[in-house]
């Protein structure tokens, strides 16, 4: 079968151009024209040789994932829903914010890991996407952003792996694909502005720090082992003391001076005084430096968990502050369009079948187009 020019990395391009007699600055050539302009066929890509290109439509392909559907919220999220075959769907989100757009992206369809409180997790374990099908959900992205806002330039600046899956657990394929988003005849994002989120798979965040040392969020949720056992179970295989440790460990490597700590407010789980004063103490014995992000969580059918109240995460926020943490409260964006980890991919998988049934449709929703103040905005989007 062709091979997918999406799964390879730089040096992957120059090996399989170098097998079809390219050299190098060939494949650098053809390395921008799929990331940095976004162009799929071969035949546009003017300054490659004829015949280079010709063997390329017979070899090679440029394919992301299928998309099932496309949704833009009243705020301007925009969400897709990409087909990843078997019934299966994963999800990507772009976040547009004044000073930055954020594309949010999966890396494996469904997760083993299993968390009380995430839609995903209820899903099971279905498969690894590979570097490609990760990779192609910013290929996909921007390519599409930049048409539809008539730019011809950079307007995703960061990207989080904090969609479907758990990414340490698919670090052969993760690991490829984070190069080539940073790789500045790519997407060049800037390693500050990648961030990979985990539940905290201890030796991959180690492994991490040496092969490709981007930001780090962790999934904390929870300020002791037994409350973190129920709501994490892979706390179980590494307790917070280890995962706090790793965190320590990372960030000697780590393109930022602090950790995130992401902290999902689960209304008379883990939200109390007495869990801020846990938090505190346990961040001053480590003495990490980190950042507190709250996030208020997103409810989902069978979950049996609510949000935590705004009186409560208020609470939680201002003694938490108060103790001298930074914290955030993460801005619940894209609400009406379920742009909340692996929500929409959920209800998609929950009627059998539907995954497959609306890619043959390909009920792809119209989007309303973006005014002009926030494609301005956009527009200019740092780097
Ligand atoms: N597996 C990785 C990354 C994907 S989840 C991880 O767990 O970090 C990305 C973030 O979304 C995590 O912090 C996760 O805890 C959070 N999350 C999952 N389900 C949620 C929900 N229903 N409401 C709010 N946040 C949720
Ligand atoms: Fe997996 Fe992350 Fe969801 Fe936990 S929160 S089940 S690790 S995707």
């Amino acid at each position: 079968m062709a091979i997918n020019l999406l799964d390879l990395d730089h040096e992957g391009l120059v090996a399989v151009c170098s097998s079809f007699g390219e050299k190098r600055f060939r494949a650098t050539q053809l390395f921008r024209w799929i990331h940095q302009k976004g162009i799929a066929d071969f035949s546009a890509m003017s300054d490659l040789a004829q015949s280079f290109r010709e063997k390329l439509s017979n070899l090679a392909r440029i394919a992301a994932l299928p998309v099932v559907s496309q949704h833009q919220s009243g705020d301007g999220t925009i969400k897709w829903l990409f087909d990843a075959g078997e019934g299966n769907a994963v999800e990507a989100v772009f976040i547009p914010e004044a000073d930055r757009g954020t594309l949010c992206i999966s890396s494996q369809a469904g997760c083993a890991v299993g968390c009380r409180f995430c839609s995903t997790g209820h899903q099971g374990f279905n498969r690894n996407l590979t570097s490609g099908e990760i990779v192609a959900q910013l290929w996909f992205a921007e390519r599409f952003l930049r048409r539809h806002l008539g730019k011809d330039e950079r307007i995703i600046s960061n990207v989080v792996l904090m969609g479907m899956g758990e990414p340490l657990q698919n670090y052969g394929n993760l690991v490829p694909a984070l190069r080539v988003m940073l790789d500045d005849n790519a997407y060049g994002i800037s390693r500050r502005r990648l961030t990979v989120s985990t539940s905290g798979v201890v030796p991959m965040i180690d492994r991490l720090s040496a092969d490709c040392p981007v930001a780090l969020a962790v999934s904390l949720h929870a300020p002791n082992d037994l409350l973190r056992d129920h709501l994490v179970p892979l706390n179980r295989k590494y307790p917070i003391d280890e995962l706090m440790h790793a965190c320590k460990r990372y960030l000697e490597f780590a393109p930022r001076d602090f950790i995130t700590f992401e902290y999902c407010l689960l209304q008379e789980v883990n939200d109390s005084l007495q869990h801020v004063d846990e938090l505190v103490s346990l961040i001053r014995r480590i003495g990490i430096r980190c950042k507190v992000n709250l996030i208020p969580f997103n409810p989902f059918p069978g979950s049996g968990l609510m949000r935590s109240s705004p009186e409560r995460i208020d609470m939680f926020f201002r003694a938490l502050s108060g103790a001298g943490i930074v914290t955030t409260i993460r801005k619940t964006r894209g609400d009406d369009i379920d742009a909340a980890c692996g929500q929409l991919a959920g209800e998609v998988r929950d009627r059998t079948g539907a995954v497959e049934r609306m890619a043959k449709q390909r009920t792809v929703f119209p989007i309303a187009p973006i005014s002009s103040s926030t494609s301005a905005k956009q527009g200019t989007v740092a780097r």
